[in-house]
């Protein structure tokens, strides 16, 4: 029986002819592609700066270390996101809290962090970073967290892990109109794939100079930015504690292959979610909701059943029928990591309750009508049996 995933890349001949084309060239790293991936990164968000990397993680990591995020620091995201949106935070040794979802979008509640913002300010305990998920591809109402911002003083960091391709007010996301630094994760099953990789957009060149020195060890091969004379033209100076996050020159030129497609695959992915909506009106169980100022990159096409009694029993029913069904997320603060960081259940209850109702439909570029038939009418024995 065939398995349908519930995401998978889209790979071309172009795609393969160009990155053999780097496994013949000179440079396997290090070497001209990936600046121009980053200028194609910039030239489609709108950003002034981007600096590439090996993953979504890396660059949370660097966007928090640039952000200067220390112990004695706190870090607010949503439960409603992959771990790694949190573990940045323990990274750097800062504290981690969360902010919980709004029930229609599944992203961060606005109003909730205001409201936690101003309990927050009266304790003298303000979160030096906000990031907010821009959850299954459709942005956050980053307006009214960017106001916040500017009254609370905070840094916003757009976790856009799901979102290449979407905008928000007319403006591609990344443009960074309301946040000090956005990432993008270039992950098999997002939008547009490197293999692993991953790239932080921001329009403080400040920042992306720090991001970028960091990615490779805290090195510096440039004269004017160094403490010392130099020793002769093999010197470089470490100044800083950097790790190495580098993106691979083979990863880029898939990435540039990969953005010629970018708006088709976002373009198809609505397609699929629109023939969902049709097909799924007389089940019982919500589809998602498309927020206004957004066009999201429909990463994710969840579905909430209106009985969670009934979620496990469906999920290992399509699962047996063959469809990849995923479930996104489990809350990050349901996990015993977090869990032993004192965190519990009940804690964001709207994010625990959304969590034990939702199921992830298989969406991707190449999938076919013919199998979202199949789903659907996996979907309906499951729901009806
Ligand atoms: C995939 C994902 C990440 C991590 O991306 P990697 O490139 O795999 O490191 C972070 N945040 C969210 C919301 C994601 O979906």
């Amino acid at each position: 029986m065939m398995f349908i995933p519930y995401g998978r890349q889209n790979i071309s001949e172009d795609d393969k002819r160009a990155v053999i084309e780097v496994l013949g060239s000179d440079f396997l790293t290090q070497g001209s592609t990936v600046p121009n991936f980053e200028r194609l990164i910039i030239d489609y968000t709108g950003a002034r700066q981007a600096v590439a990397v090996s993953s979504a993680t890396a660059a949370l990591h660097l966007a928090c270390l640039a952000l200067e995020l220390n112990q004695g620091d706190i870090l607010w995201t949503s439960p409603n996101s992959f771990v790694a949106s949190a573990n940045c935070a323990l990274y750097c040794g800062a504290d981690i809290d969360f902010v919980d979802i709004d029930e229609a979008s599944y992203n961060m509640c606005p109003d909730q962090l205001e409201l936690k913002l101003k309990q927050a300010s009266k304790v003298g305990r303000l979160p030096k970073i906000v990031i907010p998920v821009h959850f299954a591809g459709q942005s956050c109402d980053m307006e009214k967290i960017h106001r916040l911002a500017m009254k609370y003083d905070f840094k916003i960091i757009e976790d856009a892990s799901h979102c290449i391709g979407g905008s928000y007010l007319q403006e591609k996301i990344g443009a960074c109109q309301y946040s000090d630094i956005c990432i993008f994760s270039f992950h098999p099953v997002k939008i547009i794939t490197t293999g692993e990789g991953g790239i932080a957009t921001t329009n403080d060149i400040r920042l992306a100079n720090k991001m970028s020195a960091l990615r490779t060890h805290g090195i510096t091969r440039d004269q004017e930015c160094m403490e010392n004379d130099p020793h002769g033209p093999w010197y470089y100076e470490q100044l800083s504690l950097g790790y190495n996050y580098r993106m691979t020159d083979i990863q880029a030129r898939l990435g540039i292959s990969q953005m010629q497609r970018l708006d088709s695959f976002v373009k198809r992915r609505h397609e699929i979610a629109k023939q969902y909506d049709d097909l799924l009106k007389n089940l019982p169980l919500i589809t998602p909701v498309r927020v206004k100022k957004s066009h999201s990159a429909m990463h994710l096409y969840v579905v909430q059943l209106i009985e969670a009694t009934k979620r496990r029993f469906v999920f290992e029913y399509l699962r047996e029928q063959g469809v990849g069904v995923n479930v996104h997320y489990i809350p990050i603060h349901l996990q015993p990591y977090y869990q032993n960081l004192g965190f519990k259940w009940g804690d964001f209850a709207k994010a625990e309750n959304y969590y034990t109702r939702v199921i992830s439909l298989p969406i991707f570029p190449d999938l076919t009508s013919e199998q979202q038939n199949y789903i659907v009418t996996k979907l309906g024995e499951a729901l009806h049996g």
